[in-house]
């Protein structure tokens, strides 16, 4: 016996002792498994001159033995793609289980990976898979009955396909697993779950027919077998819109992307112009535990009238919308298309255009209409888009910058740009801005004291693109970012600024003494009113500001030259002024170890690390 591989292992186990309300979905899982293998079959049918027809999925349902069989004459699978497939769990479903395991219950563990075939153990103690590959000889049998492992056999099998024996659990207070052996139950979950299928799914239904040659006046009636088949067959984007309301769009979601939680948005729409298309769009409730990395492959499933093409065809997609699923399907293609050829073909590039162009608007409407979604999808997907503003010296800002929400310190939520620029203060210039690793840490930087004070709105960016975005942005509707720790909120008091230009004055010595303390480390060592509660804080001056210096650091291979330009501010305000110049004149040399402490406290309420930890340490204890 081969053991599974340990995260599998682990998913396993919680699937064989799920108390995941919603077992039936197992048959939704292994009808798409089926669908999905006839489709692979279909498309290479298309290129191989041997035609392949008379596809189909069929259910069996043995009481006696308490077995249901999902057969389907799709691709099948060889040795080694039991071992690959059904030895282990999918890549994404071990990374998201290690990462993200916590406390979360069953639905929410379930519906994070999208175990597929694994669900099956929910309902069934063994499971029996007998399938041959599509173009040679030998067929398998996998077997498991659960955690312990599986094993492969070799055995007879005619024709290519995959059958899928399910041997169902004993019902017990709570389970009735009978339930699946009823042939009203399947039909039912098929038309609930897979109905759009476009294979026939088929099983043999009981029904009481009137016997021939009896009399009319006393018919008589038998319990007669038929095949029928289960689902309507029609691709939801080919029914009438009028037929397809939210519900379907939700299943067919989840049916077809294999999430187990519902789309935050879906569209169907029929395109008619330069191009002509049907599509079907959906934003999924959760980004995918790859979604900001480079294994994640986004693109939508194309078709050409009804026959799948390809699986995920990226051109379709520009990458900040990377995170929108779903199908396209359009009679204008080139059946033969190939990979290489789609960058350059016409129609595709018509229909990406268009299709960009539709998500725009989709989303547009939903931030107008449907906020609390529009906000849950930014909480998902707004590094995308902000990624997406930034991305070719900005060449797609002005598509995307009204899709764009930061965090606003006075209405504690995300707001818009628009937003922002509509209810700014009387006489406010700019957009303010304040960079930090979190909400909490930004509410608490020095800088925000006095702004917030005065009652101005600040943005607080706790993404490391988000000041690059401002940087690239300029400007909204003609007001220009600017960040706090740069702005001097004292200016529009008269009072107040006369009484700081005049501490400037009064301090210009010890000002410069500090700075030649500090060697070099900052470029500037001046007063501020913009905060009275904290002595210190660190800014900085130029194009890179220190949150982007943390950026540049953290990239791969950073060679520590982008470094911002620091600026050591003192409050005017606060009691350490008073020490620093008493200190300055009576022990010149002890202001040294004050300068120092002071740099790195400052430091550290940026954010950044203690630079010199030795001097820091040493000076600090001297001085208490
Ligand atoms: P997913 O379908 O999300 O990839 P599953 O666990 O459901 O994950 O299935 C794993 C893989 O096993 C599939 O991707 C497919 O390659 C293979 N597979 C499952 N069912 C079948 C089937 N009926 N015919 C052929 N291959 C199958």
């Amino acid at each position: 016996m081969k053991q599974f591989k340990t995260e599998s292992k682990r998913i396993l186990d919680l699937m064989i002792n799920s108390i995941y309300t919603n077992k039936e979905i197992f048959l939704r899982e292994l009808i798409s498994n089926a669908s999905d293998a006839i489709d692979k079959l279909k498309f290479i049918s298309l290129t191989d001159n041997k035609a392949v027809s008379d596809f189909n999925i069929t259910i069996t349902l043995d009481k006696d033995n308490r077995k249901m069989i999902i057969a389907d004459n799709g691709i099948g699978m060889t040795k080694e793609d039991l071992e690959k497939n059904l030895g282990t769990i999918a890549e994404s479903g071990t990374l998201a289980f290690k990462k993200e395991n916590g406390d979360k219950t069953d639905e929410q563990l379930i519906g994070q990976f999208g175990v597929g075939f694994y669900s099956a153990f929910m309902v069934a103690d063994k499971i029996v898979v007998l399938t041959k590959a599509y173009g040679t000889e030998q067929a398998y049998k996998w077997e498991s009955q659960g955690a312990e492992g599986y094993t492969i056999d070799e055995i007879e099998k005619d024709g290519y396909g995959t059958s899928i024996e399910l041997f169902l659990k004993q019902d017990n207070d709570d389970v009735n697993y009978s339930e699946f052996l009823q042939e009203y139950k399947i039909s039912s979950l098929i038309k609930q779950y897979s109905d759009y299928i476009r294979y026939p799914i088929q099983m043999l239904m009981t029904r009481s027919k009137r016997k021939e040659g009896s009399p009319d006046d006393k018919p008589e009636y038998e319990q007669v077998q038929e095949m029928e088949t289960l689902n309507s067959m029609i691709p939801l984007w080919k029914k009438p819109k009028a037929e397809v309301n939210d519900e379907n769009l939700k299943e067919f979601y989840k049916n077809e992307f294999h999430d187990y939680a519902d789309p935050l948005k879906s569209v169907y729409a029929k395109i008619e112009g330069a191009v002509t298309y049907d599509t079907l769009l959906f934003v999924p409730s959760r980004a995918p535990y790859d979604y900001y990395s480079k294994d994640y492959k986004k693109g939508v499933k194309l078709y050409c009238n009804g026959v799948m093409i390809m699986e995920k065809c990226e051109q379709l997609i520009p990458d900040y919308f990377g995170f929108v699923r779903g199908i396209v399907d359009s009679a204008d293609l080139n059946l033969n298309i190939s990979r290489e050829i789609l960058q350059q073909d016409r129609q595709v590039k018509a229909i990406a255009q268009s299709l960009e162009k539709k998500i725009s608007s989709e989303l547009k409407k939903m931030l107008e209409n449907d906020r609390e979604n529009y906000e849950k999808l930014f909480a998902e997907f707004g590094l995308s888009i902000k990624f997406g503003v930034y991305a070719g010296f900005g060449m797609n800002k002005d598509k995307l910058k009204d899709l764009l929400m930061f965090y606003s310190s006075k209405k504690e939520k995300l707001v818009t740009l628009a937003e922002y620029v509509k209810d700014m203060m009387d006489g406010q210039e700019f957009i303010y801005y304040a960079s930090g690793e979190s909400y909490e840490k930004i509410a608490q930087l020095p800088n925000i004291e006095k702004v917030k004070e005065k009652g101005y709105e600040v943005l607080y960016f706790k993404d490391g693109v988000d000041e690059f975005v401002a940087k690239i942005l300029m400007d909204f509707e003609g007001k220009k970012f600017k960040s706090v720790s740069e702005g001097d909120f004292s200016v529009d008091n008269e009072v107040e600024k006369q009484e700081l230009d005049k501490k400037k004055e009064e301090n210009k010595e010890l000002l410069s003494a500090i700075k030649d303390c500090l060697d070099g480390k900052v470029k500037e060592v001046r007063l501020t009113s913009n905060f009275k509660n904290y002595p210190v804080a660190l800014t900085s001056d130029g194009d890179v500001s220190i949150e982007m210096e943390k950026v540049f650091n953290s990239m791969p291979n950073a060679d520590g030259k982008m470094q911002a330009q620091k600026i050591l501010e003192i409050s005017s305000e606060h009691g350490i002024l008073q020490t620093l110049n008493r200190v300055f004149s009576e022990d010149k040399e002890k202001l040294n170890k004050y300068a120092v402490v002071l740099y790195e406290q400052a430091r550290l309420l940026a954010g950044l690390s203690i630079e010199n930890p030795t001097e820091f340490v040493k000076a600090f204890s001297e001085i208490i």
